[in-house]
């Protein structure tokens, strides 16, 4: 029987938003999933799913009962032929990305961060940038959900096709997502090239940026005029070793994180604004040098107590621009 824990308190990877939930579960099974929702209809409770608890937002907090999906999160199924994977709902994408690695695959679009749940960046939305792809809901191909009667529903464009459009962006209100079908392609590299440019020349040149590209984005620099713009294309060159540690994680996380902390941002931008080229994984060159990502969000949270796009206030942190089709 799956036991409920008192006391919790959950906060967002922000730490931005939080809450006490009355019962804090983990199942481990579809099994312990029904029993809890049973119990929730039995003392008229609302329950809310938690993925990696990276929304930045309140989305995912709750007062009465909280199931984290974190032991939830196997890989299920991966079917070469059809590059497709089936995980569990809880399972975090950097762990599914280094599997499908193993296998010749990968997802063809990814967040700034990877230590997010299946079901959860389905749940919001989650996009990356390329005007040749959507959001991460449009590699949705099947999902598994439980209603809160405790009723299973397999759902697909075949398959319970109006619920299916409706759970690929749930947004944690459609019952407790239990597995999702990806659909992936076969893995390859990305060449990312780096310049400097200014605000106006990039948004003058929008579209022409957005063509030159497969996977653009750009951060402006605020207060300034000054954007560092990133492409990133398919390429059949092997990894260089240009990405390393070093400016992954010492430079572009800690160093970057104490220059932010000790408010020396015009070194960071410095930092930010040199020209690289590099190869490099597709997953890690997402999710990799990106970790500068994370410092913002940890500035905002810390120094502003909220997000940093409120009027009136300094932006500390480069805010990114990517472009998506947001539609499926
Ligand atoms: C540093 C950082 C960088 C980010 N970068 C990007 C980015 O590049 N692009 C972008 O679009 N977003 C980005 N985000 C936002 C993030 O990708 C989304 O908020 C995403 O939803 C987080 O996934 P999660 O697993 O943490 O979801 P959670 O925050 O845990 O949950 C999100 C929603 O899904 C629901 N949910 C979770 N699991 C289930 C389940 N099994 N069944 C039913 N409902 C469920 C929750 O109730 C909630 O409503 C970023 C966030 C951070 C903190």
């Amino acid at each position: 029987m799956v036991v409920g824990r008192g006391g919790y308190r959950f906060q967002n990877w922000a730490q931005t938003y939080g809450s006490n939930p009355e019962l804090y579960f983990q199942p481990t099974s579809v099994e312990e999933i029904k029993e809890i929702l049973d119990l929730a209809r039995q003392r008229s409770k609302r329950v809310k799913t938690v993925g990696g608890g990276h929304s930045p937002s309140d989305i995912a907090c709750g007062d009465d009962f909280m199931v984290r999906m974190d032991k939830m999160n196997k890989i299920l199924k991966i079917d070469k032929d059809a590059k497709q994977v089936m995980v569990q709902a809880g399972v975090l994408l950097s762990d599914l990305n280094k599997e499908l690695d193993k296998c010749g695959l990968a997802l063809s679009n990814l967040g700034a961060v990877s230590e997010v749940a299946a079901a959860g960046v389905i749940g919001t939305g989650t996009h990356n940038t390329g005007i040749h792809h959507g959001i991460l809901s449009t590699q949705v191909v099947a999902l598994t959900l439980m209603t809160a009667s405790g009723e299973i529903l397999e759902c697909s464009q075949s398959e319970n096709p109006e619920i299916f459009q409706a759970a690929r962006l749930h947004l944690g209100c459609l019952g407790v997502i239990l597995s999702v079908t990806l659909q992936c392609k076969s893995s390859f590299n990305l060449q990312e090239t780096h310049f400097s440019s200014s605000l106006q020349e990039v948004l003058d040149n929008l579209d022409n940026h957005l063509k030159s590209s497969e996977y653009f984005r750009f951060f402006w620099f605020p207060h300034t005029d000054k954007v560092s713009v990133f492409y990133q294309d398919p390429t059949d060159k092997p990894p260089s070793s240009k990405s390393n540690w070093f400016w992954d994680y010492f430079v572009g996380y800690y160093l970057l994180e104490f220059l932010l902390w000790i408010r020396l941002d015009f070194i960071v931008f410095y930092l930010m604004g040199n020209k690289r080229r590099y190869i490099i994984y597709t997953y890690s060159l997402f999710t990799g040098f990106l970790h500068i990502f994370r410092v913002c969000g940890w500035c905002a949270g810390v120094f502003l107590g909220a997000p940093p796009y409120i009027e009136g206030v300094f932006l500390g942190a480069p805010p990114y621009i990517q472009g998506v089709w947001v539609s499926f």
